[in-house]
């Protein structure tokens, strides 16, 4: 790195006259290269350890700069310093890598709070850029952020001698919550699943994402296979007890899961998906209400 940041200095020196912070980020392994005001020195970091966060921003503009190819942008806060943040993508011999310039614009007012929103500008901020990657109807990640955050995770795999496991759940039988008791109660039993599932995770390490209707996508990080079972069995027998009530009536749904150990980084997302997938349909074909590995 030290190699190719001598090479791209001096195309840097403009953006750090011009700009508050210019760092270089390589967003799949979390690290920040962070330049001096004289732009001849760089101190290496974890990335998201610039804005005290102690797990990678939801809104990472510079993974999204590296999946679309184009200059992103957003506004953070820090403490009371507002930044407007581009992340440029910077292909540096085949190696995905962002150049993230930071102006403070605290003092330039240029956004307004109204009525909607909260009043306070650092939820404010959170709200907007969580927007981006939260689903409306559950409140966990969506479809986007499996795409943003799910490289960076397989990419520190091997940090350890634990793995990582995906599980990807279905409601059973959903289309008969929906046709028996309406497609409100519907939204409240997909939102209450969601919430339990998050409730069963661990907040930091792991995460889970609506994958498209009543499907889950759930990433345990740092845990062995059995652990990983444990977990998502107690989860599953969670849902399958737990009483659902709206409108008076008591509704009760199961949900089949299918689960991938990985053990190290070299298979993509699609392929372990796949793998996922393929267990979900034999939990179903063999009386659904389980969890297959
Ligand atoms: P299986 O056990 O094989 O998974 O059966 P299923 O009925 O759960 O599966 P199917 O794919 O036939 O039906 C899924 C249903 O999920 C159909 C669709 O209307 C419903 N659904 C998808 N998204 C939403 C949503 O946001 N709200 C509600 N209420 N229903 C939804
Ligand atoms: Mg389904
Ligand atoms: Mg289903």
């Amino acid at each position: 790195m030290d190699e190719i940041f001598d090479r791209i200095k001096d195309q840097l020196g403009l953006f750090n006259a011009m700009y508050d912070v210019v760092r270089i980020v390589d967003p799949i392994r979390k690290i920040a290269y962070l330049m001096d005001d004289s732009g001849l020195d760089i101190t290496k970091s974890v990335c998201h350890g610039f804005w005290q966060k102690g797990s990678p921003c939801d809104n990472c503009i510079s993974m999204r700069a590296i999946e679309t190819k184009k200059a992103t942008t957003k506004i953070e806060i820090k403490g009371d310093v507002v930044y407007l943040i581009q992340a440029l993508p910077l292909d540096v011999a085949g190696d995905g890598y962002v150049v993230e310039i930071l102006k403070d614009i605290t003092s330039e007012k240029i956004f307004y709070l109204d009525s909607q929103q909260p009043n306070n500008l650092q939820d404010y901020i959170f709200k907007i850029n969580s927007q981006l990657v939260i689903d409306p109807l559950t409140k966990i990640y969506n479809r986007r952020y499996i795409d943003e955050r799910f490289p960076g995770d397989l990419s520190r795999i091997g940090e350890n001698d634990r793995g990582m496991v995906m599980a990807f759940g279905d409601i059973d039988h959903f289309k008969n919550v929906n046709d028996t008791y309406g497609h409100l109660a519907g939204d409240y039993v997909l939102k209450t699943v969601a919430s339990i599932i998050k409730d069963s995770i661990r907040e930091t390490s792991d995460w889970t994402a609506r994958y498209g209707g009543e499907e889950f996508l759930i990433v345990l990080n740092n845990v062995k296979e059995e652990k990983a079972m444990k977990i998502i069995e107690s989860l599953r027998e969670k849902i399958a007890d737990f009483d659902f009530l709206f409108d008076n009536e008591r509704i009760r749904v199961t949900c089949s899961f299918g689960l991938v150990a990985v053990l190290d980084n070299k298979g993509s997302f699609e392929e372990l998906f796949k793998i996922a997938d393929d267990n979900l349909y034999q939990a179903k074909i063999k009386g659904r209400n389980q969890s297959v590995i």
